[in-house]
Order: C-alpha cells, then structure tokens, then sequence
C-alpha cells in the first residue's frame, strides 16, 4: 500500500477545538470543523465536509476528549475517520515553545514534559494545548503526533532583539525574553511572499504584518526572522483588537498605586479591553471604517493611533532589515481593509513604498502584488494559511523530508 497522506490538524483552545483534514498529495481539505464551547451546556459541533452540507450538533460536551471522540464520530460518517490508514499524523498548534522547540517536533514524553515546564510563561494556551495533544495520542496511541510551535520561526531572533534591557539574571531566572507569537504565519507568508516575486526565500526581505484580532509585525531576513513586535507574550507590539500592544511598563505601577487595581484588573485591562476596543468600543475594522466614514471623531482617533503604531514598526522593520524587498499585509484586517493598507503606507515613498490605488481596491482571494508597476518595494496581500502551514510541517517531519521553514 502507497504511504498514507492524510494530516489532522488540531488547534486546541481552552474551550474549544478547531480542526483540518488535509489531502497532502494536493493540500486539499476534506474536512473542517469547530468544536465551542467545551464544558458548557451550550456546546456546538460544526462540520463541513469537502463538497458537503455542514452538519451542526448541540447539547453539552463534557471536556476535550468528548469533543476529539465527536469530532471522530463526524469524520467517520464522511469515511474519513481517524482509525483510517490514510492518516499519516496528526498536528497540533502548540502556541508556546519557549527557546527549546526551534522545529517541528515529534511528540514524546519529554517533549510534552517540556511543553508543561512552559506553561508558567503561556498560562492561557499551552494547557490546552497539551491536553489536545494527549486526547489525539488516547485516541490514537500507534500515530506519530507533531507539535507546531507559534514560537519556533521567531527562534532565529538575534539576542540584540530577543533581549529586554533588564537585569540579565533576573531574566533569566523567569525566562522573561522576546519569544514572539503568530509565527506559523509569519512563515508561511514570508515564503509565499518569496515564491510571489519568483525568489528563493534566501534571497529576500520581507516585513510580515499579521494583522488580525491579534496583530504583530515581523523582520524577515533571508527567510529567517530576525525581530518581531509580540513579546514575552501576546501583548507587546502593535495595537490589537483588545489589547494595548507598546507602552510605557510605568502604567502598569501607576495603576496599581495610584489607581488601586490588582495585577489580574490590569491583565485583563490591557489584554481584554484596551486596543481598538478601549478606544471606541470596537474591535472589529468593518464597523470602525462604517463609523469614520459617518464622521465619528472616536473610531477616528481608535484608526489613527492604530495606523500610527503600524507605521512606526514599518519604519523600524526597514531599519533593521536595511534592504526591504517586500512588506506583506495578511490576517483579517491585513488581507480585507484596504484603507488600512493605504494610510499604512501613506507618505513612505521616499522608502519605495505605494500602494497602487486601485489594486488595493481589487478583492481577491490569493496572493497579490498592491503595489505600482515597477515599485522598489512590492507590496503585497498574502492570504495566511496557517492550517495548511502545519500539515505541511507535519507531514515532512514524518516523510522523513525534513522542516523548509
Ligand atoms: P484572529 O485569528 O486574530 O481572531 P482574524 O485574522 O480572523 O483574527 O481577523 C479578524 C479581524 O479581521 C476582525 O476582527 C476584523 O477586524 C477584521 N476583518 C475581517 N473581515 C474584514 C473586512 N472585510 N474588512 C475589514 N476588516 C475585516
């Protein structure tokens, strides 16, 4: 029998579950799905077979491993369940690595040992990520299972930029350094990018914005990441749906001092209800783009502090890089606003940067070039994939093919 081909990809959150069956031999999906919910009464199962009708299921699921059983039970009326031969792996987005995963990496017992030691530094995510993983392995004990690490692109950072100016010792002692996030895509677009202007990624630098719910930048040298806007944690960088991105760390002492509000007040100030939703009480770009044109003056500010902070990492990304040959606009907002796109790069001409007026106009679905004909610096939309990222990852870890990112 020919090698199986097929790859699950698992994104396990705390209360919920997404997931992606692909065809490696052409990286099509065969199914998609979500699980919501988990421990609620309220759960939901939504599935989507390749071609099909989606099929919802309600009512409570207990915990990940009833959703992972449901989620099988799914599959399996598609024929394409996990007990299949056809399955080659099955991959899990790990969000944190720390500095030891640098790779895609086969799960054993001291890569998951590793991946709790972690769990200090990415209390949000790496336990359920952990427990995605350890439901796939009951489930299916003989299948290699490959953690894909959101932190591992962001590994070949110099120390110049991984390094906050704090006490070395006191640093390290809590693994506090730039790790950065988002790096599946981060990836997957600085190649794609490459492949766009028809070169080796070795031979181009790109400055990657990710700009979703969550956003960061990115400094890709010769396909290696070389500085990132997201920190210790998410929450460094660029402004954010609900979260504050850069400022002065004093705010943080002057609220507590002087505001009288806890350290867990403040988490959830800064990472829940600040960004574009503390500034005008909206996170999504649709609705603050229906409100400036309205002529509302604060969705107005919310846009113009969000565009500055974007400009000001663009600046400091050419700086670091030196030679810039393409900056990629992905995610959400990067891949759909158009003026975000145009204010972005607004004014930045004397750094070969445009945006081509009516090519940012143009919807489309793949890769696309917005800049003017002839541009020193391409700019581009670059639709991110970061399902079919770590298939891809995981299925040439275990074809022996080795890691191309
Ligand atoms: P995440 O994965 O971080 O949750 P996404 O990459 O899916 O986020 O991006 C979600 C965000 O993208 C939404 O909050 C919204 O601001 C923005 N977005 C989605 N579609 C559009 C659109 N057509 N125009 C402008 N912004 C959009």
């Amino acid at each position: 029998m020919s090698s199986p081909t097929r790859v699950l990809v698992l994104n396990s959150g705390s209360s919920s579950v997404k997931y992606q069956l692909l065809d490696m031999r052409d990286s099509s999906r065969l199914a998609v799905g979500l699980v919501e919910r988990i421990g609620e009464q309220t759960s939901r199962l939504k599935h989507t077979p390749a071609g099909g009708e989606s099929r919802e299921r309600g009512g409570a699921i207990a915990d990940h491993d009833a959703a992972l059983k449901a989620v099988a039970e799914e599959l399996a009326k598609d024929g394409l369940g996990l007990d299949s031969p056809e399955l080659a792996a099955i991959g899990h987005r790990v969000v944190h690595g720390g500095k030891s995963f640098t790779e895609p990496t086969v799960v054993d017992d001291a890569v998951l040992a590793e991946i709790e030691r972690l769990i200090p530094v990415a209390p949000l995510h790496n336990p359920a990520n952990l427990t995605g993983i350890r439901t796939a392995q009951s489930l299916r004990p003989d299948l290699p299972q490959v953690a894909v690490f959101d932190t591992a692109f962001h590994t070949t950072m110099p120390e110049s930029a991984a390094r906050y100016a704090i006490d070395v010792e006191t640093a390290d002692a809590h693994r506090i350094r730039r790790y950065g996030f988002h790096g599946t895509s981060h990836a997957y677009v600085s190649r794609t990018t490459a492949e766009l202007l028809g070169k080796d990624p070795s031979e181009v630098n790109v400055i990657v914005l990710h700009l979703g719910n969550g956003a960061s930048a990115s400094a890709v040298r010769g396909g290696h990441c070389v500085d990132t806007s997201m920190g210790l944690t998410p929450l460094e960088g660029l402004v954010m749906g609900t979260r504050s991105g850069d400022m002065d760390p004093a705010v943080i002492f002057h609220l507590m001092r002087v505001g009288g509000m806890s350290a867990d007040e403040i988490d959830t100030l800064l990472n829940k209800k600040s960004g574009l939703i503390g500034l005008c009480g909206d996170n999504d770009m649709r609705e603050i783009r229906r409100r400036v044109d309205e002529g509302d003056e604060r969705a107005e500010l919310a846009f113009d502090i969000y565009i500055h902070r974007l400009k000001k990492y663009i600046g400091a990304y050419y700086a670091v890089l030196g030679r810039v040959d393409a900056v990629a606009f992905t995610a959400g907002v990067g891949e759909n606003a158009a003026p975000v796109r145009e204010a972005a790069l607004a004014g930045l001409e004397e750094l070969g940067l445009a945006v081509d007026g009516e090519r940012n106009a143009v919807r489309g679905d793949g890769a696309r070039l917005i800049s003017p004909e002839g541009a020193r610096v391409a700019v581009a939309v670059v639709p991110t994939d970061e399902e079919l990222e770590i298939a891809t990852q995981t299925y040439a870890l275990v074809n022996g093919s080795g890691n191309h990112t």
